[in-house]
């Protein structure tokens, strides 16, 4: 057979946690359904969550799609292959740390499948030394926003282009980027304090980008344009926004098999939310990692009660001792809340038309995923990119009021409580009736429109992925033929 006849074959490689591994999972799914053959890298402990999205989509889909398999070396200190397991925030970072034990088991596995391009997770810049040495373009995803991307290659500078607000030194702005963005000083972390790997690792993975083929996002062009430029120019990198990549969950058991099935129950969420009236009810999750603490949950819990508005809310602790006294029969008896432990069909609660608001820890897929669904936000923040997230939804796309969260969470034990009085306030204002809260419904309901028009035929993040396929067949024909 004529090599250069054959499909284009990419190579995902997406970090072990949630966050990554779903829309890397989605991209691989999006690219398959545009002629491209894809295969999806993980751990044996990760197979099965891989496979059961990639087996509930469509048959055209799913025999481009492969998973294959690579394996921690014995000696690597991993008590668990994915990030959701472990429960601090340094038992989290510790993970990262072993991270680099997997280049070696990944260059064999390169070596074997031979593929036309990598997409590799950030947290792997290793991967870049490898693709060279057997001249197979690589493109790196961080899984953040061009918000984010922006932000963070500004402070990774050795002096970051930050000035203090004069009647407010707790507060900086960011200088050199297209909108003003402040932020408090409490919610940028030193990284290099918080652990030696982060610190060395942002700036091995600076030196990795500048030799990447591009940078692939999931974002779309006309939900942040002005960072969409800037970062293309200052990066100096060929960026391919190509999301929302959650809206190629098309049915419902894509939808409700994302990312996880073990602990859900879809039929019992959606009946529950079926008796609700329209934008009624408000979406509680803070994504697949963070626990609170009983007090915070306990705030919390009395504070969805007194706003008097309806909610699901996803809860990672499996005790339930800090829930008010009376709550169990009073709320979630009375049919006002309901309480999910473990993992929530978060697409089709979003998508549901009782869901008329979201409470977000601002990970980048769930700012994406609400503003696709065409939901407004109660921003609360933990770590991460989170921060800057919640700048995009705040003050930017003007979709979303902040609980006031300031302090990036180094260690969960030493976070203040917020009050339930103040969750209460921020929820009646993004969940009620006013002008404001109208006015936010109205914007996000026009984001939820754009969204949908960039993945159409034609749309911006279409025409990008049509455009990168297009330059990766090129780069294999030109292979080929030396
Ligand atoms: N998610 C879900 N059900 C849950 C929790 C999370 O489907 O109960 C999905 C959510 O839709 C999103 C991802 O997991 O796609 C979480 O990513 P995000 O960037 O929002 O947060 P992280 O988990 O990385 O902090």
């Amino acid at each position: 057979m004529d090599l250069a006849s054959e499909e284009l074959h990419i190579l995902f490689f997406p970090l072990l946690t949630p966050g990554h591994m779903i829309p890397m999972v989605d991209m691989a799914k999006l690219f398959a359904a545009r002629g491209v053959r894809a295969t999806v890298l993980t751990t044996p402990a990760n197979a099965a969550a891989v496979h059961s999205t990639i087996n509930r989509a469509d048959d055209s889909l799913r025999h481009r799609i492969t998973v294959a398999l690579l394996h921690f070396p014995s000696s690597a200190a991993v008590d668990c292959e994915n990030m959701s397991c472990l429960p601090t925030q340094v038992a989290r970072q510790n993970f990262l740390g072993c991270l680099a034990s997997l280049c070696q088991p990944f260059d064999q596995v390169l070596r074997e499948i031979r593929p036309d391009c990598i997409v590799a997770d950030m947290f792997y810049p290793w991967t870049l030394g490898l693709a060279k040495e057997l001249g197979i373009p690589l493109l790196f995803f961080h899984g953040m926003s061009l918000l984010a991307l922006s932000v963070s290659h500004s402070m990774n500078r050795p002096k970051p282009p930050l000035e203090s607000l004069p009647d407010d030194p707790e507060t900086v702005v960011i200088l050199g980027l297209p909108r003003r963005i402040e932020l408090k000083r409490s919610q940028i972390p030193d990284l290099s304090k918080i652990s030696s790997f982060l610190g060395d690792f942002f700036r091995q993975l600076g030196e990795a980008e500048m030799g990447c083929s591009g940078v692939l996002v999931n974002s779309f062009y006309e939900l942040e344009p002005d960072f969409a430029d800037h970062y293309k120019k200052v990066a100096g990198r060929k960026t391919w926004p190509v999301g929302p990549v959650s809206l190629c969950n098309k049915d419902f058991d894509e939808k409700s098999s994302r990312g996880d099935t073990a602990c859900l129950d879809s039929a019992n969420c959606l009946s529950w939310l079926d008796c609700k009236p329209p934008s009624s009810v408000l979406y509680v999750c803070f994504g697949s990692l963070f626990q609170f603490s009983p007090a915070q949950l306990r705030e919390m819990a009395l504070g969805f009660e007194a706003s008097n508005t309806p909610f699901i809310w996803v809860v990672r602790n499996k005790s339930s001792e800090w829930l008010p006294e009376g709550y169990e029969q009073r709320v979630l008896g009375g049919g006002k809340g309901m309480i999910i432990r473990g993992w929530a069909p978060q697409i089709l609660i979003l998508n549901h038309p009782a869901v008329g608001g979201f409470l977000t820890h601002c990970g980048w897929n769930s700012c994406l995923e609400a503003a696709t669904s065409g939901l407004p936000m109660v921003t609360w923040p933990l770590f991460a990119d989170q921060f800057v997230n919640e700048r995009l939804i705040v003050d930017v796309l003007k979709v979303g009021i902040g609980v006031g969260a300031t302090e990036y969470v180094v260690e969960e034990e030493k976070v203040s409580v917020v009050k339930g009085d103040v969750i209460a306030r921020v929820v009646s204002r993004v969940m009620g009736g006013g002008e404001e809260a109208e006015g936010m419904r109205k914007r996000a309901r026009e984001l939820g429109v754009m969204a949908r028009k960039a993945v159409e035929v034609g749309g911006s993040s279409y025409v990008a992925m049509g455009e990168l396929i297009k330059e990766l067949n090129e780069a294999k024909a030109a292979r080929e033929e030396s």
